[in-house]
Order: structure tokens, then sequence, then C-alpha cells
């Protein structure tokens, strides 16, 4: 019988027997066979089931435009009527153009899935009784999933074994306190999944222990899939730029089967042609000219960028969000572990009383100790410095090992601390049995436990300093005697705080209170209350070496940065100018939550740091910028962070740091969660901005020129200067090579020096229009200037000079363009390969139809010296045109 993909009600059943029903042995696992088949039968392990287009697929596809089949047609019924020759070079041009235009959608479509393939997790599963490490895509049902701490859980399982197992599913419950899970039980078939301890759910991460279970769920069928699929996924999205190009292609495409029939109309009278080929003309015209392709290079050009960024360590997850990095004006960053390094040592432990002790050592090496001038201290020396200890080693859910650090980064430095102070954080956690935890939120910014040991109840506190100030009454000395917290000493210890805090150190207030019972039960606020002050240490998180020139290269760039931190305002303030941050107004979360939204929007521009806040308060601010007309970048790690992230225009998270929910709600993931990693992603979002535009503008110039000349020739009694093989060839020159290589053009130098696009400003604008319409007109006069020197000779003569003349016009464009505004030089004509190639191979194929293939064209044959005479002439006409156009300030 054949395993089913989904087990229903796998909680209800005992271990042994799930894995029975989903017919696997739990000791080997399934077969690699056994394995391929399932997941051939019920599908790979993903969420979105995204279809997957095929090169045929993707060149038939090109041949669902109307113009192109109406070709056909009309190349059928040209066939039909006798004229062999000129309906097989058409088709076969045709079916070239397909080709071209298949090939390059298939390879930004790979791009895209290699993409999607880097940001897929992978899991450690059972198969032919090897524990092997695959793709979590091909986790299959029935699978032996072997899971261990910091996983990430790759399908629904029913567990076999747990050790003492805790899962974080705040993803899918909201609620951040880790589950305990357990194998041995059986549940009743209403438990609802949140309280399925048995069961392990997609999606979710283990924080600690180990345990294997069986796959009863993959992809759309896990729990995770189920919500995901209530929450509406939009098709295929388009970004801003596609849209505006899908319109304006539409347009074009009335203009020019407008002209074309006007041309048909005149080609008619003048009686010329015969009908069939006026027709076959005409058509090809609105094939070569209406820019069906346009919208493909914007996703062609922006999943390059997308490429580049995946090797910058940004992964982008929707396309637009490559649009919207290109014009990104404000970025509003976390400090801790983006703007730093998270790597945190303790450098100074203050107690209440004004005494101060050095920490010494680096890092998370247990080598140093603490001092007292010149005196080593240790847990011996007082009660304070053993409380101290204490809090610092227990109230902590870190680990370091081998050097390591495994959970909270500032935690991990207060384990060394406890260290360094003469006791060992592993022997006073088995001598302390923990009773209770109250955890850490940003929101709360303290965490206390009570714990249970020799002397009883304890309850240990830690966190921001103003926050366990308020909570405590009293403080103890060094001496170890225990003094009541007066309003005086209150405000002498926030004072030290702010000048400790403004060298620019983080800080954290330790606490204590002997404890009973009643703590076991009582409220929260009741618990950390009526505490004893221990002191504040003092902590080093320095800034990350790169992140200095990455903030001077955004604010050239015009990007204002916006540092956004939990932590207190004096700290932040130095680590700003550390990094070289811009002087500015510092808003402090108990201030935002006094301000309108109005007033919040009104000094958002004099703002350069937003401290103590809360990750609800980062929606507010990203939503301020926005409404003054930014386009804001935003980052973010935790599950509150979401409602910012998918606000902001481009939604960054952490990468390591960053919680799944985080990373749903994103546009773009940090790899390294680093600060500078966002410039250089604005980089190329800009630099693929610049492609996009410089290739739409090539398109647009060379297809105008094309129409334009047909126009004039027609208007001026010229007659159809270019037959419809012609005008395809022309097509394939110009729009098959050059135009792609275009697309992997460079940055240009001066693409951080510039402010960024306005939100909303279209790429083809006023500017953009009039160079359209100036560089048409001088191509359109070049040819039929060409046209008019040759024809002379005969007009098959006058008609492949022409033929000519424009394809080099073309290609020269095409050379001028590779810098938008700026001069181009001889130096940079090998730095976009793509482009070369793409330049001699148009140049050859253009050299080609009026000498050895001309008679194909029905065009006479022109000798080595025109085809060279032609070439200059059609470069010094051009890219005279446009490098005067740059100088004088026409900008694009
Ligand atoms: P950023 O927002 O830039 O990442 P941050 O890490 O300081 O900065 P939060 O994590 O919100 O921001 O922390 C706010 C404050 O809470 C810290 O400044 C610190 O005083 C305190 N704090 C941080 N971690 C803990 C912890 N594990 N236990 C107790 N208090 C903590």
């Amino acid at each position: 019988m054949e395993a089913p993909c989904i087990l229903e009600n796998p909680h209800t059943l005992p271990p042994e027997e799930a894995a029975r029903r989903l017919g696997v042995d739990p000791s080997r696992g399934l077969s690699s066979e056994e394995a391929r088949e399932r997941l051939e039968r019920c599908g790979p392990n993903v969420i979105e089931a995204g279809k997957k287009r095929g090169f045929l697929e993707t060149f038939l596809e090109q041949f669902k435009n109307m113009f192109v089949v109406m070709l056909l047609v009309a190349t059928a019924f040209s066939f039909y009527v006798g004229e062999t020759v000129d309906a097989l070079l058409i088709l076969a041009i045709v079916v070239f153009m397909a080709v071209m235009g298949a090939v390059q959608e298939y390879r930004a479509e790979r791009i895209l899935e290699a993409l999607r393939r880097l940001a897929s997790p992978r899991a450690r599963v059972l198969r032919d009784g090897r524990v092997v490490a695959v793709d979590a895509s091909e986790v299959v049902p029935g699978d032996i999933i072997v899971v261990m701490e910091g996983d990430r859980v790759p399908a629904d399982a029913r567990l076999l074994e747990a050790k003492s197992l805790y899962v974080d599913e705040s993803m899918l419950t909201g609620e951040s306190v880790p589950v305990a899970k357990r194998a041995d039980v059986t549940l009743p078939g209403d438990t609802i999944e949140p309280e399925r301890v048995n069961m392990l759910y997609a999606g979710t991460f283990i924080v600690r222990g180990a345990g294997r279970a069986v796959v009863t769920a993959t992809g759309r069928n896990t729990y995770m899939g189920r919500i995901a699929r209530m929450v509406a996924e939009a098709g295929e999205e388009r970004t801003p730029f596609q849209l505006e190009l899908d319109r304006l292609a539409k347009r074009i495409a009335v203009m020019v089967t407008a002209i074309a029939a006007a041309a048909f109309t005149v080609g008619y009278l003048l009686r010329e042609a015969s009908l069939v080929n006026l027709l076959l003309t005409s058509i090809a015209l609105a094939v070569a000219a209406v820019p069906e392709g346009l919208p493909a290079i914007v996703v062609i050009a922006f999943s390059i960028a997308a490429w580049n960024m995946a090797r910058r360590n940004a992964l982008v997850r929707r396309l637009a969000a490559v649009e919207a990095l290109g014009s990104a004006s404000v970025v509003a960053t976390d400090k801790t572990g983006t703007l730093t390094m998270n790597e945190m040592t303790v450098r100074q432990l203050h107690t209440p009383d004004g005494g101060v002790y050095t920490v010494t050592g680096e890092g998370y090496s247990l080598e140093g100790g603490v001092y007292e001038g010149d005196r080593r201290v240790t847990v011996e020396d007082s009660p304070l410095l053993r409380l101290a200890a204490l809090v610092a080693a227990l109230n902590n859910n870190a680990a370091i090992e081998d050097g390591r650090v495994h959970g909270d980064p500032l935690e991990a430095a207060l384990l060394v601390l406890a260290h360094k102070l003469g006791l060992d954080p592993g022997d006073a956690r088995r001598r302390y049995r923990r009773l209770r935890e109250i955890g850490f939120s940003s929101e709360r910014k303290r965490m206390t436990v009570v714990v249970e040991g020799q002397e009883g109840i304890l309850v240990l506190s830690k966190g921001a300093p103003e926050v366990i100030i308020e909570r405590s009454s009293s403080y103890m000395t060094r001496g170890g005697s225990v003094k009541p917290l007066g309003v005086e000493e209150r405000r002498e210890l926030l004072r030290r705080v702010e000048e400790v805090a403004a060298r620019g150190f983080r800080l954290l207030a330790l606490a204590y209170r002997r404890g009973g019972a009643e703590d076991l039960e009582a409220g929260e606020d009741e618990v950390e209350s009526r505490l004893t002050l221990l002191g504040f240490v003092a902590v080093i998180d320095p800034p990350r070496p790169e992140v200095p020139e990455a903030v001077r290269r955004a604010l050239e760039a015009g990007i204002r940065v916006v540092m956004v931190t939990g932590d207190h305002p004096s700290t932040a303030r130095a680590v700003a100018e550390m990094i070289g941050l811009p002087r500015g107004r510092v808003v402090t979360g108990q201030e935002l939550e006094r301000m309108s939204d109005e007033e919040l929007r009104d000094i958002a521009e004099e703002v350069a740091i937003f401290a103590r806040v809360t990750p609800e308060h980062k929606a507010r601010i990203v939503k301020a910028y926005k409404e003054r007309g930014h386009i804001v970048a935003v980052t973010g790690d935790g599950v509150n962070d979401a409602p910012a992230l998918k606000l902001a225009d481009i939604g960054v998270a952490m990468g390591k740091r960053g919680t799944e929910v985080a990373k749903e709600a994103a546009d773009i993931i940090l790899l390294d969660d680093n600060f500078a990693t966002i410039v250089a992603a604005v980089e190329e979002g800009r630099r693929s901005f610049d492609n996009v535009k410089r290739t739409v503008l090539y398109l647009l110039s060379a297809n105008l020129a094309e129409v334009a000349t047909v126009f004039y020739a027609a208007v001026r009694g010229i007659g159809v200067i270019f037959n419809a093989a012609m005008l395809l060839w022309l097509n394939v020159v110009t729009d098959g090579f050059p135009a792609a290589g275009l697309a992997f053009e460079r940055a240009e130098p001066d693409a951080m020096k510039r402010p960024p696009r306005r939100r909303g400003q279209p790429i083809l604008g006023k500017p953009q229009f009039t160079y359209l319409a100036l560089l048409a007109t001088v191509e359109t006069l070049l040819t039929l200037g060409l046209y008019h020197l040759y024809a002379p000779r005969g007009p098959g003569y006058g008609r492949a000079a022409a033929f000519l003349g424009l394809m080099y016009a073309e290609l020269a464009q095409s050379l001028a363009l590779r810098r938008l505004n700026t001069p181009i030089s001889l130096g940079m004509l090998a730095s976009n390969k793509q482009w070369l190639l793409g330049y001699l191979a148009g140049a050859v194929l253009a050299a080609l139809a009026v000498t050895a293939l001309a008679g194909l064209f029905h065009a006479a044959g022109l000798g080595l010296g025109d085809v060279a005479a032609i070439y200059l002439l059609a470069h010094l006409v051009v890219l005279g045109y446009e490098e005067s156009r740059k100088r004088l300030g026409l900008h694009v």
C-alpha cells in the first residue's frame, strides 16, 4: 500500500504506529528510492509551489505576441504565392529572435530560481540507515528527521525521541517562551496545534536539546503552509517599472499600428510593391518597432542585480525590492549587530557607591580578571561581587562552547565575567535550581530569574539601568551593607549611567532580592520590585570596521542613515560618533510615546537617532519617513519587527540573528547582518536601475528611428525603403545583441554620488522623451541622407546604404549609452564583455546583410570600402551628437 502524503492526527498515535502508517522503519529511515518516489508523488517541501517553465515553454511563449502571429500568417501566405526565399528568411529571423528572447528570459528565471535555492535551508534526515544533509525542499512524508539545537524544523513531524527538547514556536503562536517537547505521550484528537507537545512544526526552531521525528506532512500541508495559504498569496508580482513599461508598450503598439497602416496605404497608392509584400512589410514594422520585450528587460536587469546582491550577502526575496533599493533615501538601521560587531566584552563593573572595577581580557576568551586598582578580586572578596557573579551566571540563557557563543552575546559576556570573578557558571547552574524565568524582551528591557540554592530562594534581575534602578528600593555597598535608595542616590546613579554611556559603553544593571515561595506565583511586576541594586556592568561592542566607510558612501549618495536602537541614548550617540553619522536630534521612545504622528513627521528630517525604542515604535518611524516622500529601508530581526518590515519600502531582515517571521516579512535578507551590505545593495540597485534605463532608451530610440525612417521615406516618395526581412534583421542586430549586453553594464562612476530618485519619478519623463525624439531625428536624417547619396547608383544601392547606416547608427548609440550622462572612453570598451560581443556580432551581421547576403534582402551588394565608410560616418554622427549632448548637460 502506498504511504500517505499527510498523516492525519499524528499526535493521537504512539510513535511506532505513526512510523508504521507512514511506511518507514524508524531505525533506518526511508531508502533513497523510496524518498525519490515520494518526492515525485507528494511534491517538494516548499510552501510556495512556484511553477517552473522549461526552455521550450519559454520559447513558445515568445510567439504569444499578436504581431508575431500576424507575421507568421502573412509569411505563410507569401510562401503560398511562391515567394519562398523571402518567406524562409523571415521565418528564420523570427525563430532566431524568439530563441534570443527565450534564452534571456530563461537565464533570468534560472538566476531567480538559484536565488530561491540559496535562501532555502537544509535538513538532516535518516536515509538508508545513515544521517545525511539534504535541501529542506527534498524532505518527504515518512522521512526520519534528526534535529538539534539551532535547527529549523523542515516539516511537520511526530516525535520519536526527545532529549530535553525545547522549541521556539513563536513564529506560529506569537508566544516567545520555548515549548518543552516530549515523544512519550499520545494526546486526544481535539488538542489544538500549539499544545501538541509530541509534534514538531515546520519553520520552528530548536533552542535546546535534540530529537528524532517522523515527518507527517510537508510543504503546503504543514501547519505553517496552511497558515500561509490563509494569508492569501498574491500572484506573480510585477514591479512598478514593469507596470510602467507595460503601459508604455501598449501605447507604442497603438501608435506603430497606425504608422504601419499608413505606410501600407502609401505603398499601395504608389503601387510599388506587391500587396503581399506590402502587408508583410507593415506587419514586420510592427513586430520590429513594438518593444514587447521591455517588461522582460526589467526582470533580466533586476535578476542580474539580485544575483550580484546575493554574492554581496544580500538575498532578495522580491524583485521589486531591487528597484526600490535603487531609490532608497532613508535607511533606518538597528545598532547592535548591524552597525556594531555584536561581540560583547565587559570592561567595567560599577558599584552603586561609586566604585569601579576594571575587567581585563578580550571577547569570549576566559583569560583575564577583575581588578580593583592592581588587586585582583573574586567572589570570595565581598558579598556584592558574589551576588553580581550569581546574577551574571544564572540570569542567563547563553552558552559558550569552544569560543563559540550560543544565545545572546550580551549574556555570553556575562558568563565570561562570572568566570573572571572566579565563579564557574556550569557549577553555579547545578547548585542553584531555576524555578522561574521572566524573559527579556525589547519592550520590558529586563529579565529576571527565581532560583533556589542553599541560602533559599533568590530573585536575580538584570536589565537597562533606568529600568532596574526604578525597581530597586535599596543598594549594596562594596563593604556589603545594604542602604536605602533615595531620590538623591537615584539621581546620582543616573548621572553616572549617562556619563559611562557617553563613552560608548552599553550598560546593564544587576540586582537581586531574597525571595520566597510567593515569588513563584506572583505577577511579574510584583516579583521584579523591591530589588537591591548591585551595580552595573559597562560592556563594549565595537563598531564593525567596514561601517564608517559604508556610512560615508551612503551619505554621499544622499541617503539619510537613522539609527533605531533599544539602547541608551548616550551609548547610541557615542556609537553614532564613532561611525561618522552626522549629528542630529536624539529622540527617545518615551518622547515618541508623547508625540503625535504629525509631530513625528515634522521633526523626522532632523533626527539622527531613535534610542530606547521598542519594535512597535519602528513602524511609526517608517511611516513618518514615508509620508515625507522618502523611500525607506528598515532593518529588523524580531517577531515584533515584522509590521515595520512590511510597511517599509524595503524590509531588511537579519540572516543570522533574524527570526523566520522577520525573514518572511522582509524583502531582503542580510546574510551577514551587516550595515555595509545594505549600502552595497543600494549600489547594485542603482546600477540595475541605470541599466534598465539605458536598455529602455536604447530599444525605444532604435525602434523610433526605424519607424521614423520608414514613415519619412513613405512620405518623401521613396516608397518602401526597408522590406520585411530588413526590418526584422535590424531588430536582431539592435534588440538581440547589444541591448542584452547593456543590462550587464557596470555601475556608473557617479552612481553613488548623486541624490536618490524621488518617489514615483517615472523612468520615462520629459527629458527622456526629448532624448528619444532628438536622437531618432538624427538617425533618420543620417539614414535618408545615405539613401540619397547611394540612390544615384540605383535604388538597390540606396536601400542597402540606408539599411547599413541605420544598423551602424544604432550600434554606435549602444556604445554611447554605456554612460548615460558622462563621456565614454576607449578604456571602458572591454569592461562589459556581453556588450562587446553583442556589438561585434551586430557589426558583422550588419555587414553580411549588405554584402554576401544582399541578394536575400533584395538589396544591391556594397563593397567593403563602402561598409567601412558608412561605419565611420554613422559612428561619427551618432557619437558626436551623443557626446555633445552629455557635455551640454542634457541629462537623461
Ligand atoms: P538594538 O536595538 O540596536 O539592537 P539593543 O540590543 O540594545 O539595541 P534591545 O535588545 O531592545 O536593544 O535592548 C534594550 C536594552 O535592554 C539594552 O540596552 C540592555 O540594557 C537591556 N538588555 C539587553 N539584553 C538584555 C538581556 N538579555 N537581559 C536583560 N536586559 C537586557
